[in-house]
């Protein structure tokens, strides 16, 4: 089965967390690894290195390392598109507006904060699953 990485960020897990897991397992996905943490400054600037040229990359650091994070490995068949589309749009008001039931729709505050991330293709999975979990992966 495919898995994908996805990310609870800072803004949703004072109040939101439980619910997010709770839909993740309804939706079919197996939750095989799972760690809650606070990014140090280096993951967080690796994880998000493909946006290092973005206007808005420093606030996005910023704000994945100002709190506990949790990381989830998700398994399933067509893992990497459906995580997505459960997870909805980047920006909540178009979530709102096209998939009013998506989690960002529901839990993201705005573009920036919007609570989830989600893998965009299986290459990219494996390499921030690497970076976040490590060797846990290759035992
Ligand atoms: P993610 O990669 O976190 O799963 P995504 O693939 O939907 O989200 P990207 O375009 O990869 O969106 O952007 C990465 C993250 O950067 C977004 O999730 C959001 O937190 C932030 N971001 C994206 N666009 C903007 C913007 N215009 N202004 C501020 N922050 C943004
Ligand atoms: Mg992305």
């Amino acid at each position: 089965k495919e898995q994908t990485l996805a990310v609870i960020k800072p803004d949703a897990m004072e109040e939101h967390k439980e619910e997010i897991l709770g839909e993740i397992c309804a939706s079919g996905f197996s939750i095989t690894q799972l760690k809650e943490t606070v990014l140090s400054r280096d993951v967080a600037e690796k994880f998000y290195i493909h946006h290092r040229d973005k206007p808005f990359y420093i606030q996005l650091v910023d704000f994945m390392c100002r709190g506990p994070c949790m990381l989830l490995v998700l398994t399933k068949e067509n893992a990497v598109e459906d995580w997505r589309s459960l997870m909805g749009p980047s920006d909540p008001q178009l979530a709102q507006q096209t998939m009013p039931t998506s989690l960002r729709a529901r839990f993201a505050s705005d573009i920036l904060h919007n609570a989830l991330h989600g893998s965009s293709n299986q290459e990219q999975a494996q390499e921030k699953i690497q970076l976040l979990f490590g060797d846990i992966t290759s035992h």
